[in-house]
Formats: C-alpha cells, structure tokens, sequence
C-alpha cells in the first residue's frame, strides 16, 4: 500500500486518507499558493500502527524515498552538518482537534548541524535557541518528559543570568540550557538525545501516531463525538522560521469574524517569532493590522492570498502562516470554527455574494445552534462566583427568589416577583410551581430526571443534580459549602453550564425568541435576519411537518407563533390537576357506579372548556390529544404524607376519614412498577367512563368551537396500545360517544410505544387512522431503561464503555428503537396505505433524529413549542 503522499498529490477532498490538515495543506499547494514542501504520512498508516504496535513494512523507506524530493526542492539535505535542512512534524487527523496531540518542530538539528545552521541560516543564537528548542518538544512529545523538568530549568537559568525574557539569553545561555536538556532528558529516560536526524525523525512520528490515544485527545473526541477509530494523519514538511529578526514572525488569522460575523480583518502577529510562541502567549501579539506598516509586501500577499482561501473554500477559514525574512510561508488552512450566530450571518452573507445557494446555506447552520441561539445568556462580565455546579439540563439563564416548595412558588410568582424552585427532585405535583418558576434547580436526578424533561418540554431553564446542594425542605432553605441559602434569597441558575450562582446576575434576551415571538422584525438585526431567511428556506425545502407538544391555549398560541403546523401531542394529565384533584379523588375512591358517574360528571366541563381553549388558539390545524396516560395513584397524595395526616388526626381525635379511605387506596393501587402497571389504555379499559368522559369533552368542545364560525380537527390519540383489541375496545365506545355528540370526522389513533405494537403494526392498523411513535418510553421498553433511573445510576459508565455516544433518552437509537419505528411504518402503510405517521417523544426536536425520521417516512415531527424553529430548519436541512 502506498502510505506517504506529497503535498503536490493530495487535495482537500482526501481528509480521511490525509486528515484535515494535510489535506488542507494540499489544497493550498494546488493552488499555487506559498506552502514549504513537504508530505503527508496517512491516516491508515497510524491505523495499522495502532492496531499493531509496529510501523506498517516498508512506511520509512517511503518516507526515505518522500524526503529526497523535499530536499531537491529546498536545496539542503536532512542531517548535512554544513547545511542541515529542518522539518516539522505535525499531527492532524480528520476532524480538527486544537492542540490536543502533538507536533516537533527543528526536526534534524544535531550536535554536529548546529553550528552549520548557524553559518548558513541565522547566527549562533539562532542556531542555539532552535537546538534548546528541539530537545525540549522531542523529550516531551517522544519520551515524555514532563515539561516542568525544562521549564524549571529555564526559570532557573534565567534567574542566574539575569534576564526577564528568553529573547535576553545571550549564545552562551543557550549552549548551556542545551547541555542541561540533555543532561534532562538523559536523567528521565536513561536514553541519550538522539544524534542521527533520521532516527529524530522516525521516533517524531511514532510519537505523533501514539498521540492519538493520549487521555486528553481521547476525552476531547468523547466529547466532541469523533470516532476513536479514525487515527491520525502525521504531515512533515520543511521548516521556516519566523524568529530570523525583525524582518521575519508568525501569525494566525481568520477570514472574518469568528465570533460575529462581520467582514474584516482578524488576526494576532508576532515579529520575530516562532508559531508556538503565538499560542503560548510568552509575548503580547499586536493585531494583524499593524503589519500591514511593519512589512507591506507581505501584509497585501497575505490579504489576497486570503480572499483566495475563501473563494475557494467558499467559507470563513482560519490560517496559521510564518514570514521567513520578508517571504510569507503558508502553514495551515481550515474552514473555521464560529459561534452559532457567526455561522448563521456568514451563511447568508456567502449567499449574498453569490458564493453559495440557499440549499447549501442550509448545511452550514444546524438546530442545536439555533437552539444556542434561543437561549437566555447570562452577562458574566462581573465575574460572578459560582455557588455550586449540577447538570446543566434545559438551557437557559434565570434568577429569582429561592423557593423551597410548588405552592409558595406559585404564591410569590402571583406577587410578581421571579422565582427559583429549588427541590431535591420534582415529581408531577410539582407542576404549578415549575410553572410559575422562572427556573428550577434539583439537588438530585440526570437529565432525563422529571425536573429535566418538563423544563426542557416547557423551554424554562433548569439545573439538576446539583449534588452539593443540601435542601432543606422542611426548613426552606439549603446549604452549600457552609452557606446557607434560605427562602426569598436570590439565586441565579445557568442553564447552560449548570452553575449555580449567588444574587442576580444580569441576563441577555435572546433577539432569535423575540423574532419568533414577532416582536423584532429581521430588518432590525442582521443575525434575526439571517435566522429568518434560512429558517423560511428550510420551511420551503421540507417535506416532514412539524407539530408542537402543547397542553394548553397559550402553549398552543406560542407555539403557532414559532411555527407549529398544530399539536402532535396534547396531555390531558393536567386537567385532572389543581383544584380538580378534589375530583379526581372521588373518582378513585367511589364505591357505586353513581358515585363515579358524579365524579367523572364533574370533571367532564372543565375538561371541555380546556379543549375549547386549546382548539381556538390552533383553529384549523389538527390538534391530537392523548388520552390520560399516568397511573392514577399519581394524583394522589404521597403515601408517607397520607399515613402522617391520619396519624395526626388520630392523635388529636379529629375525624380522618376521607385521609384514611385515600390511605387505603394509595395502599390498594401501590404497583412495583408503575411505568409498566394500570396506565394508559389500561386505565380506559379498566375505569368505566373515564376514556368516554374525555371523548365526550373533546366532541363537545369541537361542536361548540364549530358552532362559534371555527374549524377545529381534533385527533383521538389513545396511549400505550400493545394489541389492536385494546384499541379496538376505546374505538367503539368512543365512535358511539362521538356519534352522540353530532360530530363527525374525528380520527382515531394510537400511540405506538409498546415494542409489541410495533411489531403487531399490520393489525393495530386496521384499527388507528394514525400512528404516533411515543419514542420516550419505546426507548424504555425497547432497551429495558427505566428513564428515571439510569441516568445517573450507569450512563455515564455507558457512555464511556461506547455502548453508546449519547444516551438514546436524547437521540434516537437507530439500530434498535428505529428498526421498531422502520418496521411499524412499513407494516403500519401495507395495512393502510393513507396512514398518518408522526413522533412525539422528545427526540421530535433531536436534530439528529430528525434526519432519521424524515428518512423513516414520517409525516410529521412534534415537539415542544420552544423546539419547533429547530425542527423546521432540521427538517429543511434533511429535505436539501
Ligand atoms: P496545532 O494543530 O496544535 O496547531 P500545528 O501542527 O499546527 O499544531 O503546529 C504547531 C505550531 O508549529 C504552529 O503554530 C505552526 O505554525 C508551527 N509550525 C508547524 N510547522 C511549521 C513549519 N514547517 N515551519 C514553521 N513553523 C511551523
Ligand atoms: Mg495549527
Ligand atoms: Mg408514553
């Protein structure tokens, strides 16, 4: 196989072979821009390297055979001690790493060479300083010297001599940091530095494919979610130095603006220097600007050869070059990387000059920048101190009073005053509270914990699983540290970083929600107006539909203004909550059928009223509502609640009756496991007239909406159907309910969550006019998880293991969960070709579930309100 690749070979479109940076620096040699010759050693090199354990047969004769051409072209020989030629090695793998694995720069300088660069090159100093150099990345990079041992040794020196900066170390300084290196190195590792150019220069890149696996490149990848098997790429090229004198120095620049957007020129420069010294910060860099006075020849080569780059990659690049004596040398190329507003103004921008068409513009934005774009930011200018650190769940900023329980929350927010729920975690009763809240904060639970999952469904910001938190419910406050925060104290909640700050820290309103809100016009802000413009692209691109998961009017109302086409899935759970659990109760606890026909008689009009609300604000688009879902324990008070209310009321003789009948239920409906006990269809089969209540509500609500001039299309949605009987058994009463209230045209669907209804979807078919994959608890019951548990209990484990790359709570697990969803659509279409298919778990908001569902088939996605603009553009995106 051939293994080694000169720069005149390869070009940008090879980065899996070359790595990025190789590939890159191909390009530019193509291009014909100024590049110092040199050769890319491949990815599948490193590869075989790391699978092995041995350079792959015949890789350093390539190399050997790879270096005559560099040196014809630079007139030196590597190792030639009147006249040595020096290279880099560099590494660089596919997708950009920044600094996380290694490179060796003066690759070649020996004992015996020094002094011919010296005489050839740039002096004794010169000579000396690029020798100390050498030794001290080749022991670290090669043998793993810790960089201290050199560090200390300079400081040391530098003390002795009197200097303040190295540029200060006279010839002699330097010949004696050398000898002490070496004496370093040879301490550490029981090895001498080696003399022989070639054997630096094997051993340089064994260390940069090594690299590769090193802890901190290995964690970068895990979080950046680079697959570990890709490897390295390893460039070797010739050296040119900055750091000749005054006439000569290094830079890095971008095209424009990384971080706005804005045209112009960006850059850091440094005279007489080498390209480490820029990152390293040992000098203060001046703007690139000013070298357009310091050496304008180069400065007015740099300018075009950038609006080259950028013609050509038709995008913001970012570069690093050197200037060798008034000779400007390219060294790196790349498109950038950009904050998530830069991304969206350069991409209309390329459009505007006609370098790039809308679909393209498209795939240079994604969802979760647009996400990042919505978000609240908190001003941390003032350095705020952080309190604590739990996970960053639902982004966003948010300050307010802490509060310690639901009801005083709801109380303080009615004050108009901003709160900050604080719990150890919530759980559904929690809900008024969460509502009110302008963030909530746990001490306990993952990201898929109640807390995380309602926050982010309701856009609000949150933090879980501060485990320094210690709350104090009872006593309305927590501790952390030794502090003490207590109820009406102000604290601040970063839903971004997850940190936890003391007082109000002054938050940023997002333009982007404002714009969806219609409340700032694109014509007012360049980054809303290229939001808008590619947003709208995206809307005329899509095939999926988007829906938004919405439980009531105004929920409906604000998502119709972020876009929704109507709701994929409206839960009805709430409307058995608040003052209606009084209600709910006497539901449960009824002894005759007219006790429970009371009940249910006296939640049915509320219920209606909600429906009313709620088909208004999407008037003439379709609106599915889900039958209740939850076990209806879940509307009862807690059991250890309950026991000490009766006990109490023992104690005093007071009459507990009703807290001892509900006692008693709690006791009689305990299940082990809930999420799989009396739930959803379950529970209209089991409680006569609570399914036909809510159809009836639905029906009833849909006349009046008619009756009043409106065009209400509600949608029957029935949950956790696991056989067609079970729907079959809700579809008929529900038709004769519906018949009765002089309605028609009300499909009937069902959910598909259960893995045996997938795997059933021919026959559940016959029964559903529609499909909605319930992709939170398929996840659940298809892996067996139970979603509130295993976040934090061994995920994280998972993670690392790679048994996945990212919880499939967050992103659909296409090999598994999707093959049930694939399955289900085909045998959901054969049955019934005109099948309505949606999603409404939370991955219908997952950019990378959305791709996955458009290329599934699926009509429509439907998430939460706050997540519709990102479904939309990701829908565009999967469409172009
Ligand atoms: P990173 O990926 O961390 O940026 P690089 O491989 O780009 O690492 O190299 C580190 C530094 O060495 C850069 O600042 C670069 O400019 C400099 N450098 C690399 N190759 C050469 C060369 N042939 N001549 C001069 N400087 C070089
Ligand atoms: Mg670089
Ligand atoms: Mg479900």
């Amino acid at each position: 196989a051939k293994y080694v690749f000169d720069f005149t070979e390869g070009n940008k479109e090879l980065k899996d072979l070359l790595g990025g940076k190789g590939a890159n620096l191909a390009e530019m040699t193509r291009l014909g821009l100024p590049v110092p010759p040199g050769f890319t050693i491949s990815t599948e090199a490193c590869r075989e390297y790391l699978a092995t354990g041995a350079v792959p047969e015949g890789l350093f004769d390539e190399v050997n055979r790879q270096l005559l051409h560099v040196e014809a072209r630079m007139g030196r020989a590597l190792g030639d001690p009147a006249d040595p030629l020096l290279l880099s090695v560099r590494s660089g793998g596919k997708f950009s790493m920044p600094g996380m694995m290694d490179t060796v720069l003066d690759i070649g300088l020996t004992d015996a060479s020094v002094a011919g660069l010296a005489q050839h090159y740039g002096g004794e100093r010169f000579a000396w300083d690029s020798y100390r150099r050498l030794i001290q990345m080749f022991g670290k990079t090669v043998f793993g010297v810790p960089g201290e041992a050199f560090e200390e040794e300079l400081a040391a020196h530098k003390v002795h001599a009197g200097v303040r900066i190295d540029t200060e170390l006279t010839v002699a300084d330097l010949r004696h940091l050398v000898a002490a290196y070496q004496k370093i190195l040879q301490a550490h590792t029981g090895r001498e530095f080696p003399q022989d150019p070639r054997e630096q220069l094997h051993l340089a890149i064994r260390a940069v494919f090594t690299s590769w696996n090193s802890e901190r490149a290995t964690l970068y990848r895990r979080q950046e979610r680079i697959p570990h098997t890709l490897g390295t790429a390893v460039n070797v090229m010739a050296m040119v130095f900055g750091n000749l004198g005054s006439d000569s120095g290094t830079g890095v620049a971008f095209t424009r603006d990384p971080a706005t957007g804005a045209q112009g020129v960006y850059g850091d420069y440094l005279a007489n220097a080498q390209g480490e010294d820029v990152v390293a910060g040992i000098r203060n860099t001046v703007p690139l600007q000013d070298l357009e006075r310091l050496d304008k020849t180069s400065y007015d080569e740099l300018m075009s050869i950038m609006a080259t780059l950028e013609g050509h990659y038709r995008d913001l690049c970012d570069i690093e070059f050197t200037i060798e004596r008034g000779k400007l040398w390219m060294l790196q190329t790349r498109v950038g990387k950009r904050t998530a507003a830069a991304a969206f103004i350069i991409a209309s921008q390329l459009v505007d000059e006609g370098l790039i068409d809308l679909d393209e513009a498209l795939q240079r934005v994604n969802g979760a920048q647009l996400a990042q774009l919505t978000f609240p930011r908190f001003d941390l200018s003032g350095e705020p101190e952080a309190l604590a650190k739990g996970i960053a769940a639902s982004p966003g900023a948010a300050y307010g009073k802490a509060v310690f329980d639901s009801a005083r929350a709801a109380e303080v927010a009615a004050g108009g005053e901003p709160v900050i729920l604080v719990r150890r975690e919530t759980n559904p009763d929690d809900l008024p509270g969460m509502i009110a809240a302008q963030g909530i904060l746990t001490s306990r639970g993952g990201k898929t914990s109640h807390a995380a999952v309602v926050a982010r469904g309701m856009g609000k910001t949150c933090v879980c699983g501060a485990d320094d938190l210690e709350v104090d419910t009872a006593g309305r406050k927590f501790t952390v540290d030794g502090r003490t925060v207590s109820e009406g104290d102000v604290i601040s909640i970063d839903g971004t970083s997850g940190c936890v700050y003391l007082g109000e820290v002054p938050v940023r309103p997002s333009a982007v929600v404002r714009y969806f809100e219609g409340e700032v016009s694109p014509d007012d802000d360049a980054l809303v107006a290229a939001v808008h413009r590619l947003v709208t692209h995206a809307d005329e691109a899509r095939r999926l539909r988007v829906r938004a998961n919405a439980d009531t009017g105004e929920d409906a109302a604000r998502a119709r203004r972020f876009g929704a086409e109507g709701i994929g899935l409206c839960r009805t759970e709430h409307m058995f909550l608040g003052d209606r659990r009084e209600l709910v109760e006497r539901l449960i606890l009824a002894r005759t059928d007219e006790e429970r026909q009371a009940a249910l008689d006296g939640l049915m009009p509320l219920q209606r009223a909600d429906f009313v609300e709620i088909f208004q604000a999407m008037d003439g688009l379709p609106v599915t509502v889900r039958l209740i879902d939850p076990p209806l324990h879940e509307f009862l008070p807690a059991l250890e609640d309950l026991a000490v209310r009766v006990a109490v009321a023992h104690e005093r003789g007071e009459d507990a009756g009703k807290d001892e009948a509900l006692l008693a239920a709690v006791r009689r409906m305990h299940e082990q496991n809930p999420m799989l006990g009396l739930r959803g269809v379950r529970l209209g089969l089991v409680i006569p007239g609570l399914f036909g209540m809510q159809v009836r509500a639905i029906a009833e609500a849909a006349a009046e909406c008619a009756r009043q001039g409106g065009t209400p299309r509600p949608e029957i949605m029935v949950p956790l159907v696991g056989a067609v009987q079970e729907l079959e058994t809700v579809r008929a009463e529900a038709e004769r309910i519906i018949a009765e209230a002089g309605v028609s045209g009300i499909p009937i669907g069902t959910m598909i969550e259960v893995p045996r209804a997938a795997l059933t979807a021919d026959q559940i078919a016959e029964a559903a006019e529609f499909f909605s994959f319930g992709t939170n608890d398929l996840t659940q019951m298809g892996w067996g998880f139970s979603r509130d548990d295993v976040e934090g209990a061994f995920f994280p484990r998972y993670l690392e293991l790679g048994i996945f790359g990212v919880s499939p709570f967050e992103s659909i697990d296409r090999d598994g969960v999707g093959r049930l969803v694939r399955i289900a659509v085909d045998e959901g279409r054969t049955a019934r070709p005109d099948l309505k298919i949606g999603v409404c778990g939370e991955h219908g908001g997952d950019p990378d579930s959305v791709h996955f569902f458009e290329d599934a088939g699926l009509d429509y996605v439907s998430c939460s309100p706050f997540r519709v603009p990102v479904a939309r553009l990701e829908a565009g995106r999967a469409s172009v």
